[in-house]
């Protein structure tokens, strides 16, 4: 692994994404120290870690300094959902930029190499499709949707310059939209949503006419992929990880009630304003990097491995 020390610290680490990263660095037998403010993430995403006496929480917003040991940073706190991005816009902006520079500010002090989740929203609605890593986007900077996408552009941004500047160690991965169990009932993205409304018998919230497209990846092969690229050595990236499959929203919508065996219709409601019509990574480069990575799970294969999670969350 070329690490030689082992403390991670993993911002965002109650989230959905962060708690399956602490889980496979646990197990890879490093000291996990996971940074959240519980905003949108969840104790009980955590509690089955808490009695692993290398496993730490830190109720901390990365708005803030931190002053801690680190050997790698994966920097994953961000509210990710639009409902929750745009629900409270200047901190979701203040996370990407003051939260980010906080933890590259870290990696310079600890010579840490600092991982930063950012995502498929830099390149906005494009224009190129599918999109590879050399396409700069199609961004509204003073929409609803820009406290998330150009707080995760300047992000990026301030990567490179540390590297540049410090030479920081960093690796920068553009996450396309994942799911999977441990998100939140509530969460409001499409994945979430259409599960949780198919299992109660709710028509299913349909944005706009539901061609719209998106590539689903289930949380499994994401975190693989971060796992590979946190351990491969002169590769900052910026690097897509997702999967390449793409699917309508219609699409999505008759396979979860085909899944769930649901007697839901469809509700059609409005299309939220620069709601990206396409999208699917180009995942040459990545496979170039990470060698033998490849996303496996199909997404009827990964919607029938979170059905019973999101089955048991909705009880409570
Ligand atoms: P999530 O909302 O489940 O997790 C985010 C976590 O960060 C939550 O636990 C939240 O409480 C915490 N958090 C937010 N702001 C914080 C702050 N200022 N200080 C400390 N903690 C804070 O979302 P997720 O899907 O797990 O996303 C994790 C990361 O991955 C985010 O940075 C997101 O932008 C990125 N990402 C996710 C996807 C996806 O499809 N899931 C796609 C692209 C990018
Ligand atoms: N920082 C931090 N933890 C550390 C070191 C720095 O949170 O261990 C913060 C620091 O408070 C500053 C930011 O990271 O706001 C950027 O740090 P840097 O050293 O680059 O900036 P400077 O302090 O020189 O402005
Ligand atoms: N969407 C939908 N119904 C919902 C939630 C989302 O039709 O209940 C649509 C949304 O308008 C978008 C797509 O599904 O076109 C993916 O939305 P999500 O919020 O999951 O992620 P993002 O837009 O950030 O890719």
């Amino acid at each position: 692994m070329g690490f030689g020390r082992n403390r991670v610290v993993i911002t965002g680490g109650a989230g959905f994404i962060g708690s399956h990263l602490c889980t496979k660095f646990l197990n890879d037998g490093w000291d996990v120290v996971a940074v959240d403010t519980f905003h949108t993430g969840q104790k009980s995403n955590i509690e089955p870690l808490l009695k692993n006496p290398r496993f730490k929480i830190l109720t901390h917003d990365i708005i803030q300094p931190l002053e801690c040991e680190a050997d790698l940073i994966l920097n994953f706190a961000c509210p990710a959902s639009p409902v929750h991005y745009q629900s409270d816009p200047i901190w979701t902006m203040k996370t990407s930029v003051l939260g980010t520079m906080n933890m590259l500010g870290l990696a310079k002090r600890t010579k840490a190499r600092i991982l930063q989740a950012s995502t498929s929203e830099v390149y906005g609605d494009p224009h190129q499709h599918p999109q590879k890593e050399t396409y700069w986007g199609n961004v509204n900077p003073i929409g609803i949707r820009s406290c998330y996408d150009e707080g995760k552009r300047a992000a990026e941004t301030l990567c490179f310059d540390y590297h540049r500047t410090h030479s920081v160690d960093v690796r920068v991965i553009r996450i396309f939209n994942t799911y999977g169990p441990n998100m939140a009932v509530d969460d409001g993205r499409v994945v979430s949503n259409f599960i949780v409304q198919a299992l109660r018998g709710e028509p299913l919230t349909m944005f706009g006419d539901g061609k719209q497209t998106r590539s689903f990846c289930y949380v499994d092969d994401l975190v693989d992929g971060i796992f590979r690229f946190a351990h491969t050595e002169g590769a900052t990236g910026p690097l897509n990880l997702g999967n390449d499959d793409e699917f309508t929203m219609l699409e999505l919508a008759e396979l979860v009630v085909a899944k769930t065996d649901s007697k839901s219709q469809i509700i059609f409601k409005p299309l939220p304003a620069d709601d990206p019509k396409q999208r699917r990574p180009d995942l040459t480069l990545t496979k170039s990097i990470l060698k033998d990575w490849s996303p496996k799970v199909k997404l009827a294969d990964g919607l029938e491995k979170s059905i019973p999670y999101f089955k048991e969350a909705s009880k409570k």
